[in-house]
């Protein structure tokens, strides 16, 4: 007979993330990083200073970042929460109102560590398909539920959920958690911090992984009324009372404060996200309207996703191919610099 606990380890099915390759010079297209640097200001204020004092822990509230958000969001530090990374948020929210509470909704296409965490803490889940467009429609979120998450804009798809689409179910479902992951809304969305004054129901889950270019630092954030964000606070000082380091708090806290730098990163993907979607449609693919900084497309008749990401790979540009139902003729591609696109273009026309 075997040991319960190898039957737990065998039942848990851990999120896969992309692949993260060791050799230089390839075209990193795969995992939607940023192509351009962090604000300047980064470098900047990891100095001998910053250095010397990491003998110290870390502010456990991170307070300067938050004061940061706060002023940036237009909101109360008190409707602020700061940890390790957007991942690590969603699984404290998960722990703090989900777990033991009743059923989750969340879209089947999304992002797939929603099914693992529900896996992971007992949560009952219920996916709601898109619509045959790929679109992501909440009159379709109507099933009783403890909980409806969904990214805006959705991964891998693209493509946005229009805001008053979200108050509209705020206002319908006033006992059910609505968690809106913003991970790309800033590649041209509209962000659901504007309801977080106005609605009790909201958690809006945010990241600095893309447009603010620190993936590798592992910075996310909570928008939410402060019953909520106390919640996740208990859970965050019943685990890890110091999620952020104190290197992370300062770059994130001056990338923040750097608005021009980000504005002119966000816009310069947007423009290359837009002329790559037109040479592509151009070549016969049919894309997904983006509102993220990636774009999900099908490849025209004659080729397969799967082989064209193959030979993609040959010539040192990783994409992203989904082996799952609906999506199996999909690519999904991060927008790089204008260079990288260029390249990535010239290597498909040569391949069709
Ligand atoms: N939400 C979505 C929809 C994502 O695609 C990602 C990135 N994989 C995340 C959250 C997590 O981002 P991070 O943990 O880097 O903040």
């Amino acid at each position: 007979m075997s040991k319960f606990w190898s039957d737990v380890v065998r039942e848990i099915e851990p999120y896969v993330p992309g692949e993260q390759p060791k050799i230089a010079g390839l075209i990193k297209l795969n995992t939607n990083e940023s192509p351009y640097p962090p604000s300047p200001e980064v470098a900047k204020t990891i100095d001998r200073d910053a250095v010397d004092q990491l003998r110290l822990y870390p502010d456990p509230n991170a307070s300067e970042l938050s004061q940061a958000l706060a002023d940036y969001y237009q909101l109360d530090v008190g409707q602020v929460f700061v940890g390790n990374g957007s991942d690590e948020v969603l699984a404290q929210l998960f722990m703090a109102f989900l777990q033991g509470r009743g059923t989750v909704l969340y879209p089947d296409i999304s992002y797939s560590f929603y099914p693992v965490y529900c896996q992971l803490f007992g949560v009952p889940a219920k996916t709601i398909p898109l619509r045959e467009d790929f679109s992501l429609a909440l009159a379709d979120y109507s099933t009783e539920a403890a909980g409806i998450i969904f990214p805006n804009p959705n991964a891998p798809t693209g493509m946005g959920v229009a805001l008053d689409e979200i108050e509209q179910l705020l206002k319908a479902r006033p006992d059910t958690l609505v968690v809106v992951d913003e991970a790309y809304i800033d590649f041209g969305g509209e962000s659901a911090a504007s309801l977080v004054s106005r609605y009790d129901n909201v958690l809006v889950v945010q990241t600095f992984s893309k447009s603010r270019a620190l993936a590798g630092m592992r910075v996310g954030f909570a928008l939410g009324q402060r019953s909520l964000i106390e919640g996740l606070e208990r859970v965050k000082n019943s685990f890890n009372s110091y999620p952020l380091d104190r290197l992370a708090q300062r770059a994130a806290t001056a990338a923040i404060q750097d608005d021009d730098y980000f504005k002119a990163s966000c816009a310069k993907v947007v423009a290359t996200r837009d002329r790559m979607t037109s040479r592509l449609e151009a070549l016969g693919f049919t894309v997904l309207p983006s509102q993220a900084n990636f774009i999900f497309a099908k490849p025209p008749a004659a080729v397969s996703a799967e082989t064209l990401a193959a030979q993609l790979r040959e010539h040192k540009i990783l994409v992203r191919y989904f082996n799952r139902e609906r999506i199996s003729d999909y690519l999904r591609i991060t927008v790089g610099t204008d260079e990288q696109i260029d390249t990535l273009l010239a290597v498909v026309e040569s391949l069709l």
